[in-house]
């Protein structure tokens, strides 16, 4: 596949760049995005207005709210949003836009595409994605919240954890079991799960970074209308697997444009920073480490086109996308790594700190990315994925590299 972009793509990246910079002109005071409630309004306001200008579910149908759009026109428009994460919102609704829309796009029954995906496009809707429980992280087809169908319901028991933004979110992609006498892949659904419903009870968790941005779910007698189902009953274990694909293939894009912005921070922070009299980017260590950090960037980059075009071509995304994500969460914790290498002896001063250096982002950083390697599978799972399902390695080969590599 040819991954320039022709004299019509680059009309497109312009006409996206003159909409944005006239829709979010750079000398117009910053969104308040101190607290979570800012961040949340930030997002809803920015998402409206990239659905009412055409540019929020680049390739969905026009009667779900989209632009009927390609895959090309997608990928611009991602590019040229990448930096207004941190300013205007954009992305926080990662979960809904990678998991839930493309999910429920080629899985959801024709009334729930109508109901959830222009809601979704239009940022009224926040989704959290109800898979992980206590005993159940990796070995996910161990899901034990109980779904047991009454007339036109299910009434759903047990308890999720890790769930990202459950406490902002108006929907949950949730992972039940409905048949406890069958083989554990073979018992489970997906539902659609509206977070106000009663008997759901969300507490969150503190993290490392001092931060909450996970929470602990609790479903007690919770009573989910059975059209909520997506796919048929005890057939949730295929779906939940093409959720966990999408979230693959799709991060590799939205981190590798995220991380080029925070490489060129860091390459900034190496001109500036000075140790015995000479920029630190001087140091022939230094040098390296920020060539390899590239040449990964690089690699992820061109590795999410190509997941990309498998989605194009095959409307889901293969086990290849794996592959992005253990070369994204390892190469995170390596940047932030370097970045602190950087900064030397300042690199113990956090955010509250008045002599910190890039206002603590390094250390907030360093601190976050150790979740990158568990969160969305974790680096162990992922190698044995690609050895077993990728290179078609035996699966007793493939845990026997593994302990090798440990
Ligand atoms: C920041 C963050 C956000 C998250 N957000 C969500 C979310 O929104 N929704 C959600 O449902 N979940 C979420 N999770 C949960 C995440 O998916 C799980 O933590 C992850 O799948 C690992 O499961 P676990 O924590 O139960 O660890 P375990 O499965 O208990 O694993 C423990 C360790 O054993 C290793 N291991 C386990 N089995 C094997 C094996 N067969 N071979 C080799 N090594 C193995 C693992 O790699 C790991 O190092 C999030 C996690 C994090 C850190």
């Amino acid at each position: 596949m040819d991954y320039r972009f022709n004299p019509e793509d680059e009309e497109f990246r312009k006409e996206v760049k003159a909409w944005l910079a006239k829709t979010f002109p750079e000398d117009e005071a910053p969104l308040k995005m101190e607290t979570i409630e800012d961040r949340v309004n930030a997002y809803r306001s920015t998402q409206k207005k990239l659905f009412d200008a055409g540019y929020a579910g680049i390739r969905y149908d026009k009667k779900y709210g989209g632009r009927g759009g390609t895959m090309i026109e997608e990928i611009i428009v991602a590019e040229e949003l990448a930096p207004y994460g941190a300013t205007h919102g954009y992305g926080l609704n990662a979960i809904g836009m990678g998991m839930a829309g493309p999910v429920l796009n080629t899985q959801g029954t024709e009334e729930q595409k109508l109901q959830f995906l222009p809601k979704l496009l239009d940022g009224t809707h926040i989704w959290c994605q109800g898979f992980s429980e206590p005993n159940s992280g990796s070995d996910l087809a161990s899901v034990s919240t109980r779904a047991v169908r009454e007339g036109d319901h299910y009434v759903v028991n047990g308890q999720k954890i890790w769930t990202s933004s459950a406490h902002i979110a108006d929907y949950c992609m949730l992972l039940v079991r409905t048949n406890p006498d069958v083989p554990k892949h073979k018992g489970l659904s997906y539902l659609l799960m509206d977070m106000t419903l009663p008997g759901v009870d969300v507490r969150l968790v503190k993290q490392l970074t001092d931060e909450s941005e996970f929470c602990e779910v609790f479903l007690d007698d919770v009573k989910i209308p059975a059209n909520m189902l997506v796919g048929e009953e005890d057939k949730g274990w295929g779906i939940a697997l093409t959720t966990l694909m999408f979230e693959r293939v799709m991060g590799d894009l939205n981190t590798a444009n995220a991380f080029m912005r925070e490489f060129h921070r860091i390459l900034e922070m190496a001109k500036d920073v000075k140790r015995s009299g000479k920029p630190v980017l001087e140091n022939a260590m230094i040098r390296q480490k920020l060539a390899q950090a590239y040449i990964e960037l690089m690699v992820l980059k061109y590795n999410g086109f190509r997941g990309l075009s498998e989605v194009v071509q095959g409307g889901v995304p293969g086990p290849q996308g794996s592959i992005g994500k253990i070369i994204w969460s390892e190469l995170h914790q390596r940047m932030s790594e370097l970045a602190l290498d950087i900064e030397g002896p300042y690199n113990q001063l956090m955010k509250d700190s008045a002599i910190n250096m890039d206002d603590g982002f390094w250390q907030y950083t360093f601190l976050r990315a150790k979740g990158n390697t568990i969160e969305a599978g974790s680096a162990e799972i992922l190698r044995n994925i690609v050895g077993e399902r990728v290179l078609g390695l035996p699966k007793d080969m493939a845990r026997a590299a593994l302990k090798e590599r440990s």
